[in-house]
């Protein structure tokens, strides 16, 4: 296959470009697809060539190396939207803003995803760290996934019972198969009820989320303690707000950033956010190496602070 069989193919394009952090260096092949053949075509092109591949939804979640990447960068633009009212539900690619899909539920008076008003990056992207907010997340949506094996080249669905999903995780973060779509599921609603769940929603990013600045979200995933049995309570227990969280079963990573003093805590031009401790922004020109060495020091000194590992709930591109 020759790459000029691609409508939209690019040669070095900055990731920087293409990562809601403003980093990365160039990656030497860049396609756009639009279709699911287009996708698959362009992961048999990598397998033939011995190249290594990335697929990439809205870049929201990510942190692309300074080097770049040595390989082929899919960007996932499969955007079809197809509702089904009479059933209540929806089948749209993996590519789909989840902005546009949260709107364009609520024009049908489809109740379901008002969690994720505001939330960026696509479908894929959200399937793939089963992204959440707001009391929701989008393992609740979920019918089926539509996704392509990339050693055989084939398209299956795979059940929601076989998604693997769990707090920030899903199977497809093991086993490598790419998301193409999914089914969602709805309930009819009064779009009026729905968009006063969803500016509800809205207020709350706004002033809990650092939203002007540069951020991937939330850098690492908050304890689940049902999940992290190495969690040392006896040292937690001096803490006076310790008790709420082992009530909810969750300790915020972004309370324990706080904890550790680290709130506006810089490295080169990357710095721990003033207004939510699990935001790292890029504040002034930063590199992907300020913001990757803050990662390490922060999780050092809560560590050190702690006794828990902190884990990273984005994804290193290129390192
Ligand atoms: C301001 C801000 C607020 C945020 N708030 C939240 C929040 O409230 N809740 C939350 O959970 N997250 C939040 N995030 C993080 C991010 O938006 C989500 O994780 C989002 O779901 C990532 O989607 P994406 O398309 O941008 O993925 P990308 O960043 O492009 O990719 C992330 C990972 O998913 C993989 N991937 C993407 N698409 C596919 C696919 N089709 N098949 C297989 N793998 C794929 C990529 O290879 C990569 O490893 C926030 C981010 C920002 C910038």
């Amino acid at each position: 296959m020759k790459l000029d069989k691609f409508k939209k193919i690019y040669k070095n394009i900055p990731l920087s470009e293409h990562s809601a952090f403003g980093v990365g260096g160039n990656a030497n092949i860049f396609i756009e697809a639009e279709k699911k053949e287009e996708l698959k075509d362009a992961v048999f092109f990598a397998n033939q060539n011995n190249m290594q591949y990335y697929i990439l939804g809205g870049g929201t979640n990510i942190l692309a190396s300074d080097k770049g990447f040595n390989g082929l960068i899919i960007k996932n633009k499969i955007q079809n939207i197809d509702f089904d009212c009479q059933e209540e539900s929806v089948f749209a690619g993996s590519g789909v803003p989840m902005g546009a899909l949260v709107n364009s539920a609520k024009k049908n008076g489809l109740s379901g995803l008002e969690w994720a008003a505001g939330l960026p990056g696509t479908l894929g992207g959200a399937i793939f760290g089963n992204a959440g907010s707001c009391g929701g997340q989008i393992a609740d949506n979920v019918d089926f996934v539509e996704v392509l094996d990339p050693i055989t080249l084939t398209f299956k669905n795979v059940a929601l019972k076989d998604c693997g999903f769990l707090y920030r995780g899903s199977s497809f973060k093991k086993n490598g198969l790419l998301i193409m779509g999914a089914k969602l599921k709805f309930k009819k609603d009064d779009p009026v009820v729905i968009m006063d769940k969803m500016a509800e929603n809205m207020l709350f990013r706004r002033s809990h989320q650092p939203l002007s600045e540069k951020s991937e979200g939330c850098v690492f995933k908050n304890i689940d303690l049902s999940e992290r049995k190495d969690v040392p309570l006896d040292i937690w227990k001096e803490i006076p707000e310790f008790s709420i969280f082992v009530r909810r079963g969750v300790v915020p990573a972004g309370f324990l950033i706080d904890r550790a003093g680290l709130k506006g805590f810089e490295i080169g031009g990357a710095k721990v956010s003033e207004r939510h401790a699990n935001f790292i922004v890029n504040k002034n020109n930063a590199k992907a190496k300020d913001i990757h060495k803050l990662i390490f020091e922060i999780k050092k000194i809560v560590k050190e602070k702690f006794g828990v590992e902190l884990e990273e709930e984005l994804r290193f591109l290129g390192f």
